[in-house]
């Protein structure tokens, strides 16, 4: 069902992914590129890491001071570096070292912590895939409702529609539209008030932010709307307030009056235990020397600096990404996708985009013993690579799932809450700190 705000300035790009169009020429045009900079987060690695340089300093004790402050499309006092970090544009360990090298593990320990977030929710995700296909399903059931809902309905397009008379909301709307980004505060904010004070269904609106954000992540966002429903640490949910919103807005908004402050959390009775870790091979273990293995990468892990991965694979391929809507955060990925294929082919690699069936086509056709890929976690891809291994095996080639170090380390640890999780924090601080320089060490 096409959502009620894609008519909104959005127009469909005319992007030729049907599986087999082979290598993707269209992605994205330059015209559409330009469209993409305008929401000031350009899709390259080279902006990402242009971003992390000019963000590091600030990365310590002001990160920590001022993080929680709003203050309106300008960002000084946060990074901005999800939707780099979500693509792997840049990792999180690049993230971490550049920190590391600039402050020491004390000062820039809030902000560690909010990296480790990330990692957090994408193991305890990978643990519990039942929570994700529930939400799949959940929202499936919630769109047919929405058609013959009115009320539901009529509510679902004031929200997308910025029209439901709450300032900050509406103003948050449009900004999540036009950018593809909000603050945290204002993603708390923004969700809460779509539960518990416009009574929308959490799943909706994960849908939504799904849709719009850059850094649209199916684990810290969908489990991030259930930490704010109550549904996370069960009977603990996430309460906007207006004396907060004026706070950490500096005044900008006070909704005083239009809030819902005394909702109680959304109760759902599923629950969810976690599977046992599984490990799979270090991404960059060496192929063994009699096989032949091509790697595959998708739109979740653009492989930042680790691209030497790739240098001993007979092939190099990344999986087109979906037709999508044309919003501001898939004219991102798409960007992304273009910058990955021009950074591998700049290492003198060949990288076609291909659809799943070309995939399995290529691997037959170069008689291949083995496809490498890097485990995306639960979402589409991972969902599209599971197919492709059974096509692939039953033509006698290997699915090779691979994890980065950092993942393999920090998973099997997200069985409880993130208290239990960030004891793991100074175990990884320290071995990415910088080695002392020789002279200091001698
Ligand atoms: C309802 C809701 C939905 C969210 N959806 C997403 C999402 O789809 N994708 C996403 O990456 N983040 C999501 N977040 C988390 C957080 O809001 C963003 O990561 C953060 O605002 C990104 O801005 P930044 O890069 O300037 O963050 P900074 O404050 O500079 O943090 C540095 C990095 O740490 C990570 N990070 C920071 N806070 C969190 C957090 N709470 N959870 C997970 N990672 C974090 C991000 O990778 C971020 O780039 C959501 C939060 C809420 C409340």
């Amino acid at each position: 069902m096409p959502a009620p705000d894609d008519g909104k300035g959005e127009q469909q790009l005319d992007l030729d992914l049907a599986a087999g169009s082979g290598d993707g020429q269209h992605l994205v045009s330059p015209a559409e590129l330009a469209e993409t900079d305008a929401s000031s987060w350009l899709p390259t690695r080279a902006a990402g890491l242009e971003r992390l340089r000019s963000f590091v300093r600030r990365a310590g004790r002001e990160y920590a001071r001022t993080r929680n402050y709003d203050d309106g499309r300008s960002r000084e006092n946060v990074s901005g570096l999800s939707p780099y970090v979500r693509r792997r544009l840049v990792s999180e360990v690049e993230v971490a070292r550049a920190v590391l090298d600039e402050h020491s593990p004390s000062v820039a320990e809030k902000f560690l912590q909010e990296v480790f977030w990330r990692t957090y929710w994408r193991g305890w995700l990978y643990l519990r895939p039942q929570v994700y296909a529930d939400f799949l399903a959940d929202l499936g059931t919630l769109r047919q409702q929405l058609e013959t809902d009115r009320r539901l309905g009529a509510a679902y397009q004031k929200a997308l529609g910025a029209t439901t008379g709450i300032a900050c909301f509406d103003e948050w709307a449009v900004e999540l539209r036009e950018t593809g980004y909000l603050h945290n505060h204002t993603r708390m904010w923004v969700a809460s008030i779509w539960i518990f004070t416009l009574r929308l269904p959490w799943q909706l609106g994960a849908d939504w932010f799904a849709r719009h954000l850059l850094d649209a992540d199916p684990a810290s966002n969908t489990l991030s709307w259930r930490w704010v429903a109550g549904l996370h640490t069960r009977g603990k949910h996430y309460l906007a307030r207006a004396a907060n919103i004026r706070k950490f807005t500096r005044g900008r908004f006070d909704p005083s009056g239009q809030l819902d402050e005394a909702a109680v959390p959304i109760s759902d009775s599923r629950t969810y235990l976690a599977r046992q870790f599984q490990e799979l091979t270090p991404a960059n273990t060496l192929m063994p020397a009699s096989e032949r293995v091509g790697w595959l990468l998708t739109d979740d892990d653009l492989l930042g600096a680790d691209l030497q991965f790739l240098s001993e694979a007979c092939v190099v391929a990344i999986l087109a990404p979906e037709r999508q809507q044309a919003t501001v955060a898939n004219r991102f990925v798409q960007g992304a996708v273009v910058d990955a294929r021009k950074r591998i082919e700049a290492t003198g690699i060949e990288a076609s985009l291909l659809s799943p069936h070309d995939v399995v086509e290529l691997a037959r056709a170069l008689r291949l013993d083995a496809v490498a890929a890097l485990d995306p976690g639960c979402c589409a891809n991972r969902q599209r690579l599971l197919e492709l291994e059974n096509h692939l095996e039953s033509n006698g080639v290997r699915l090779d799932l691979r994890m980065h170090n950092w993942e393999r380390q920090l998973f099997p640890f997200a069985t409880a809450g993130y208290f239990k999780f960030k004891k793991q924090l100074p175990r990884l601080v320290e071995q990415l700190r910088p080695l002392p320089s020789r002279s200091a060490a001698s």
